[in-house]
């Protein structure tokens, strides 16, 4: 059998989907049996300019991590997805924009101006920020254009199947790649993961218990058998697609909700809202608003891996409609 074309490419990301591909330890070697590797930036050397030589559609299969941050990630989105048949969503950045997505909080000038010139130990005092071109004595300097705004990878191309998980566990993965060789494909535009939220497959005791306060994980010691959500510590599983196996809940560790959203839900963070309101225990106006001013980062908490998906998107600009 012709071996496959594989290519692996990150975008906006840590690299945490690409360890979570070595971290199929000895079924590394099946792939090595099964595909060639054209393109992957952390463990192997091909050029985008080798890329570019290929014919369209060459490429059997691309697993694209990270999210779009910048004109390069928009680049080699546009590019993969010409050169390949099945192009992958990997990740919860690359599904829905993950931690990256969460600068649609703030804009280009805001985030430069944290990152390069408001911090108390400034070396730089030419008050310099990146720019997409720079004339030095010996030519022209290019770096990647820094976008406003975070973007998925399907709001930028059409994506075939989607992996998420912050990182997305290799055994979901290898489900995944075994489809595609086989040829056992799942129809197009599926999601590799549960189609319930995350609470159905956690072992966790619910008892329907409301909450009078709000505290920080590092404030409690849980109890390791009761739902987590009922001990008063937020836990994003009731707004959360399952598939991971509930890892973090059975490591004592609330559900930060990186499976996104439910099935066909339109709004991770609402949907955690709805499910948060429906655990306070008071009908109390006041009260209510004393018991949610507890909890810590609403925009980070509800919406930590989905903001650009989410009905929000972004921080509105000043002026626009
Ligand atoms: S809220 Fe969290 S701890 Fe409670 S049942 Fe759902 S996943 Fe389990
Ligand atoms: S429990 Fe939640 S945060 Fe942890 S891996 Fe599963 S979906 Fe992600």
């Amino acid at each position: 059998m012709a071996k496959l074309k594989l290519a692996v490419y990150w975008g906006a990301a840590c690299g945490g989907c690409d360890v979570s591909i070595l971290d199929l330890h000895e079924k590394i070697l099946k792939i090595g049996e099964l595909a060639d590797i054209v393109l992957w930036p952390l463990a192997a050397d091909p050029k985008y300019s080798d890329i570019e030589a290929m014919e369209d559609k060459t490429i059997d299969l691309c697993l694209f991590n990270g999210a779009v941050r910048n004109s390069e990630n928009l680049e080699i989105a546009e590019l993969l997805r010409r050169k390949s048949k099945i192009l992958v969503s990997l990740g919860s950045c690359a599904c829905f924009g993950g931690i990256p997505g969460l600068g649609n909080l703030f804009n280009k000038k805001e985030i430069f101006n944290s990152v390069y010139l408001d911090r108390e130990f400034n070396a730089n005092e030419e008050q310099i920020v990146p720019k997409a071109k720079v004339t030095v004595p010996e030519g022209e300097l290019t770096l990647p254009e820094f976008y406003n705004t975070v973007s998925s990878l399907e709001q930028v191309v059409d994506v075939d199947y989607f992996i998420p998980g912050c990182p997305p566990p290799p055994d979901l993965l290898w489900k995944a790649i075994e489809a595609i060789v086989s040829g056992n494909l799942p129809p197009k535009g599926s999601v590799i993961a549960g189609d319930k939220a995350l609470c159905h497959e956690c072992p966790r005791k619910r008892e329907g218990r409301k909450v009078k306060e709000f505290k920080r994980l590092v404030d409690v010691i849980l109890d390791e058998e009761i739902c987590i959500l009922e001990q008063g510590v937020v836990c994003n599983g009731p707004a959360t697609r399952g598939g991971c196996g509930a890892r973090c809940v059975r490591a004592n560790i609330p559900c930060r909700g990186c499976f996104g959203p439910i099935e066909d839900a339109l709004d991770q963070g609402t949907q955690l809202l709805s499910a948060i309101a429906s655990t306070i225990d008071s009908d109390n106006p006041e009260e209510i608003k004393k018991i949610t001013d507890q909890l810590a980062d609403p925009a980070g908490t509800f919406y930590r891996f989905s903001l650009p998906v989410s009905m929000l998107k972004r921080r509105k600009e000043e002026g626009e409609e």
